[in-house]
């Protein structure tokens, strides 16, 4: 068994962009720059923020975030992000999710210019991403990606199974893997014996939020198993969607939680980030 570790491969990956983002402060006086709206006190929105400031820091982009209490309207996180569309520092815009209850989610993600949406979640890059276009896909299931073709493990022909459709994981993800000739089978909240799903897979991918759903009973011998899934336990451990200890025992490739594929979102957002500066060059 091998695992998929996310962690070495973000540093890595990190690394790179640091001296492309040099580069292109020296050749075309570009610092790539990053927007982030936070809304309210949620501590894990806190925390993540956190980390992708510090990952802006280490790389040398510009970062900014506009944090905004709980009880803002909608008409202020709207001026801020069109602000924030024709800030020319800027090439990417990122709204922390989740927004309180009042906010109109779907409307502001709508808004954000899809040249400035780092993040994917523009019905019009999802769509892009469906019809296999270059565009900016989501950074979670893009480090998917990015962690597998590390290891050489090519996607095309294989049965995957992914678990857990959400818009910015598993929807994406069953996009980017059937744009790589996979063959994609989705399972959410309402599908019927999971395990007769995830037991004929090649590999499964799973992002719901539900500690040790996925079992070692439910996948088969040598099974590529990745994990999305973050759980923090009461006893303060945080964890996957699988249950890693019994799992790991079957496959042949598993990524770990944490420091599988956590980190590279981090590091997928940076090169989204800097892909979306690079664009300067040419306008
Ligand atoms: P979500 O709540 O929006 O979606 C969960 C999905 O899981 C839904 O499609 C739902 O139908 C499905 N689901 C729920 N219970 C299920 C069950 N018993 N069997 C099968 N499917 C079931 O969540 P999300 O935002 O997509 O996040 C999913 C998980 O991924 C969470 O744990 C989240 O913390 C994690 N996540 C991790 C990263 C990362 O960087 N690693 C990034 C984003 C989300």
């Amino acid at each position: 068994m091998i695992i998929l570790d996310g962690k070495a491969l973000s540093s890595q990956i990190k690394s790179q962009i640091k001296t492309q983002t040099q580069e292109l402060k020296t050749k075309h006086n570009i610092t790539p720059g990053l927007a982030v709206i936070l809304v309210g006190d949620d501590p894990a929105s806190h925390t993540y923020v956190k980390m992708k400031e510090k990952a802006c820091k280490e790389v040398g982009f510009y970062s900014i975030v506009h944090k905004m209490p709980e009880s803002i309207s909608q008409k202020e996180i709207e001026e801020t992000i069109l602000m924030m569309n024709e800030n020319p520092n800027i090439d990417g815009i990122l709204v922390q999710l989740p927004l309180p209850s009042h906010i109109d989610t779907t409307r502001i993600l709508e808004l954000i210019d899809p040249k400035k949406d780092v993040d994917g979640f523009h019905p019009y890059n999802f769509g892009r991403l469906v019809q296999g276009l270059d565009t900016f896909a989501p950074c979670t299931p893009l480090g998917v990606m990015e962690l597998l073709d590390h290891y050489k493990i090519d996607p095309k022909g294989l049965n995957v199974c992914v678990v857990g459709a959400s818009n910015i994981v598993g929807k994406p993800m069953m996009a980017l893997l059937l744009n790589r000739f996979a063959t994609v089978d989705i399972c959410h909240i309402y599908t019927k014996n999971l395990q007769s799903h995830t037991r004929e897979a090649d590999m499964v991918v799973v992002g719901v939020g539900k500690p040790n759903l996925i079992t070692s009973e439910m996948v088969k011998e040598g099974a590529i198993v990745v994990d999305i899934g973050i759980n923090r336990l009461e006893d303060g451990r945080l964890v996957g969607d699988v249950d890693f200890e019994n799992v790991s025992k079957k496959a042949s490739y598993i990524t770990p939680v944490p420091g599988g594929v956590g980190p590279m979102t981090i590091a997928m957002l940076l090169k989204n980030t800097l892909k979306a500066a690079r664009k300067r060059i040419h306008s």
